[in-house]
């Protein structure tokens, strides 16, 4: 028998902790208890969450209800086939911790672990490998969404009756419907050390060259980039799962996410401003050798650096911080340099400055990458012009035809989203056909009228 579901108020944010908003949070355990509230909701009153690491404002819902994923959170391994079945609010922490030991890896794993698995499809978030793997969707059997009438469909891509769905879904933001379990394929792995090449470059042009040859020659790849640096320095580290002869240790397939990389500790402890980033950018430059092959890492360092540091994003005082996150083909690759020319010159620091190859989208019409860069740079919110500048800097990325991420954008514009998704019509059809109420909404939807 499925219990009542409760609910209070709650004042959330996403992880820039810009644009709070109250809204009613309840927390299901059961798939029933979720159909009922979708059932009764009224139209543009409900939205999914999970750990709410999205930057910006999609998890939320102004006056709303915000039904929070994360006590469906079995995970099932089947070894034999490779694939993994997890409820939505599962985490990809929970989930790396069963199938490393037992020999698997994620297909895809964004730069944090602390993401549910229906907020990896929501966004269909993408890794240091999409030039090669494609995004965490590519790699989804089926799914199970409650639509915007409380039904329960399993959809899957290789299901001609679905697929549209199901490619609405994800990258979907969470407007089509409450994505309740999924299962999706992993990857094998004999050992859980990642060999890692690591190579300084003193100015951005010769990084941006060795990223493109990268592409063919390893699995993952990513550049930091020194965001207050003129001549844009930075690291790139290439790396893939190293094999069993490669290493010594006697559990091969041991797992301790606590392990944490140098990261953290070079933070400063105060609040950021540009004099604590330089240093940051400095050290973490010196840090890094010249070039040095094959080094082993463990996957948290390696994947998910900041994890180790909670609440790390408090460093940007209250106004919050953004993160600026485009994606543009490789014939507009100047755009990198472009950004980072003109974040600096209105002096906003950023430590987290980071630039990755992208392969191509998939048949999600909101699918984010395109074959091409993608930079992504962390900017408090409280710096003079960065919003006007930010407008000005979406022009170029539309113009150039490419798009911002919506699983880090706290600001553009409707009129930016509609010039920069061509296939917008497309995502919409197929959402009115699982909400015709128009049930499903939130305070990114709101913003950029999807
Ligand atoms: C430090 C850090 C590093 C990151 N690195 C990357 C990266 O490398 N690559 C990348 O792609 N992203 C990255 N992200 C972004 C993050 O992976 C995505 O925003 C992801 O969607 C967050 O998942 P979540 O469970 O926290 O979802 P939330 O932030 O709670 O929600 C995000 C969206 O998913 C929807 N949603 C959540 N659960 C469900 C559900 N069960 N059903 C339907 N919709 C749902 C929500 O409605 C919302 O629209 C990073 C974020 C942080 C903080």
């Amino acid at each position: 028998m499925t219990t009542t579901l409760s609910s209070h108020s709650a004042t959330l944010t996403g992880w820039g902790r810009t644009d709070p908003s109250t809204a009613q949070l309840c927390q299901p355990t059961a798939i029933e208890q979720i159909q009922s509230v979708v059932a009764a909701a009224s139209p543009a009153s409900l939205i999914a969450r999970g750990l709410g690491r999205a930057y910006g404002n999609p998890a939320q819902c102004a006056a709303g209800t915000v039904l929070e994923l994360t006590g469906l959170d079995h995970i099932q391994l089947d070894a034999a086939s490779g694939c993994v079945t997890c409820g939505a609010g599962a985490s990809l922490d929970a989930v790396l911790r069963v199938i490393v030991p037992a020999g698997f890896f994620l297909p895809v794993t964004p730069g944090t672990r602390n993401v549910t698995i229906g907020g990896a499809i929501a966004a269909d978030v993408h890794g240091k490998n999409h030039h090669g793997e494609g995004s965490f969707a590519n790699h989804v059997l089926w799914l199970k969404l409650v639509d915007g009438s409380g039904q329960l469909h399993q959809l899957s891509p290789s299901d001609p009756a679905t697929a549209d769905a199901f490619w609405a879904t994800a990258g979907g933001m969470g407007l089509t419907g409450v994505i309740v379990e999924a299962c999706f394929r992993l990857i094998p792995i004999s050992s859980s050390l990642i060999s890692v090449d690591t190579t300084r470059f003193r100015e951005l042009d010769g990084l941006m060259a060795a990223m493109v040859e990268a592409d063919t020659r390893y699995r993952y790849s990513v550049a930091w980039v020194d965001s207050l640096n003129p001549a844009g320095r930075g690291v790139l580290t290439c790396g893939d799962h190293a094999s069993r002869e490669q290493i010594s240790n006697a559990d091969p397939l041991h797992y301790d996410p606590k392990a944490v990389a140098g990261a953290p500790s070079l933070l400063p402890g105060g609040l950021l401003n540009t004099w604590t980033v330089r240093a940051f950018n400095e050290a973490w430059y010196r840090k890094a050798p010249k070039q040095r092959d094959g080094e082993l890492q463990a996957i948290s360092p390696y994947f998910h650096p900041l994890d180790g540091v909670s609440n790390w994003n408090r460093i940007y005082g209250p106004a919050g911080f953004l993160q600026y996150q485009f994606a543009v083909p490789d014939s507009e690759a100047h755009l990198v340099r472009t950004t980072l020319e003109a974040l600096r010159r209105i002096g906003a620091p950023s430590f987290l400055t980071v630039l990755k190859r992208f392969g191509p989208s998939n048949l999600g019409p909101l699918s984010f990458p395109m074959p091409g860069w993608t930079l992504a740079a962390d900017v408090s919110a409280a710096v003079p012009g960065l919003f006007a500048l930010l407008d000005q800097l979406d022009e170029q990325v539309a113009e150039a035809g490419g798009r911002l991420y919506l699983a880090k954008d706290s600001r553009q514009s409707a009129t930016m989203l509609e010039r920069s998704y061509p296939r917008l019509d497309a995502w919409r059809q197929q959402r009115a056909l699982l909400d015709p109420r128009g049930v499903f909404s939130s305070d990114l939807a709101r913003r950029v009228k999807l």
